[in-house]
């Protein structure tokens, strides 16, 4: 049996033994990606709910609907102004009734609010180098 070379340039991947692919798996799989974000950005976020034990009822196209009418389909990303899907009841799963998109920037408002008051103390202190009540003797003893 002769091992055919991937066909993308300076892929030094090989091709699978049937043959019929002259790409890599690599390849093959970062091509589908390109070809079809949503289908694997609804993969990806079944195998995240997967590993961290979530339910999930979500059809893909419950998900394609729901990133076509929200904008999160040309919004996702990483800067603050991407929107992300946020489950509205926490202690439920991924279910076409308890998704929603926002942006990045309020959901880590969101992790602002139910966390507790000394933390955000210190989030505060961080911000405006300011030194909470509970800590100052802390800080001035080491000084
Ligand atoms: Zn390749």
């Amino acid at each position: 049996m002769k091992t055919n070379h991937c066909k993308t340039k300076r892929c030094r991947g090989i091709t699978t033994k049937s043959g019929r692919s002259p790409y890599c798996a690599g390849c093959r799989y970062r091509r589908w990606r390109d070809k079809f974000p949503l289908h694997a950005s609804f993969h990806a976020l079944k195998q995240r709910a997967h590993e961290r034990g979530k339910d999930f009822t979500l059809t893909r196209e419950q998900y394609i609907e729901f990133a076509v009418k929200t904008n999160y389909a040309k919004m996702k990303g990483k800067t603050s102004m991407s929107l992300t899907i946020d489950r509205i009841d926490n202690n439920q799963g991924y279910h076409v009734w308890n998704i929603r998109c926002i942006t990045l920037s309020e959901n880590s408002r969101k992790l602002f609010t139910t966390m507790p008051d000394w933390m955000k103390d210190e989030i505060r202190a961080l911000e405006a180098v300011y030194i909470p009540e509970s800590h100052r003797n802390l800080s001035t003893a080491s000084a």
